[in-house]
């Protein structure tokens, strides 16, 4: 009897990984499958930006699977060098992050074109945003590898996801144009880096 429960209980723990694997696998496709629509969105952004001669940065947030607002970046057209299109979208929508926040809503997801600077990253972690997708990481301002631990535990706790690298090669392309088009020392300067970068994928 006691083998029998035994046996019993092994055959019940048995059953359910490969059908909790099974889920979680058909989870992650849709989960991806939705990064990808949402950065095409966000790339779609930057590509506008570049057009205005603007630094080409897209970013769209999306609340429970629902677009909520896109933006990109204007620092040129608003000579603001805080005019990140992340953070300016997440302000611009910072009441309706909290309501949903409030009712524990909290599948906030910001996806944005280049790997986020302090200040977004700051930005996203007071809005409690839980998860950032990024296209392409930027050697000259990227933030995303600051360890919160290094931090406080406010930070450990508040942290978001972090995943980068979603249509990295085609974001590059955008940020080497207005590079070359800038044609400063500056900015042949940050290219190298980008360029540096590149030759390691
Ligand atoms: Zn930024």
């Amino acid at each position: 009897m006691l083998e029998y429960v035994c046996l019993g209980l092994v055959f019940i723990i048995k059953i359910p990984p490969p059908k909790l694997f099974k889920y979680a696998s058909l989870y992650k496709s849709m989960n991806e499958d939705l990064d990808h629509k949402y950065m095409r969105l966000a790339i779609e952004e930057a590509k506008i930006s570049l057009q205005n001669g603007d630094y080409p940065v897209g970013a769209v947030l999306v609340i429970n699977d629902k677009i909520t607002g896109k933006k990109r970046n204007c620092l040129h057209s608003k000579e603001d060098w805080a005019s990140h299109a992340e953070s300016m979208l997440i302000r611009e929508n910072s009441k309706l992050i909290k309501s949903y926040i409030k009712n524990d809503l909290s599948d906030v997801i910001l996806y944005t074109t280049l790997e986020p600077c302090l200040m977004c990253l700051g930005t996203s972690v007071l809005h409690r945003i839980s998860k950032i997708v990024y296209a392409c990481p930027d050697p000259h301002g990227g933030a995303t590898k600051i360890n919160p631990k290094e931090l406080t535990d406010w930070y450990v706790r508040k942290w978001p996801e972090i995943k980068g690298g979603l249509y990295k090669e085609e974001v590059y392309d955008l940020m080497i144009d207005f590079m070359k088009k800038q044609n400063t020392k500056v900015w042949d300067k940050i290219r190298v880096l980008y360029e540096d970068m590149n030759s390691k994928w």
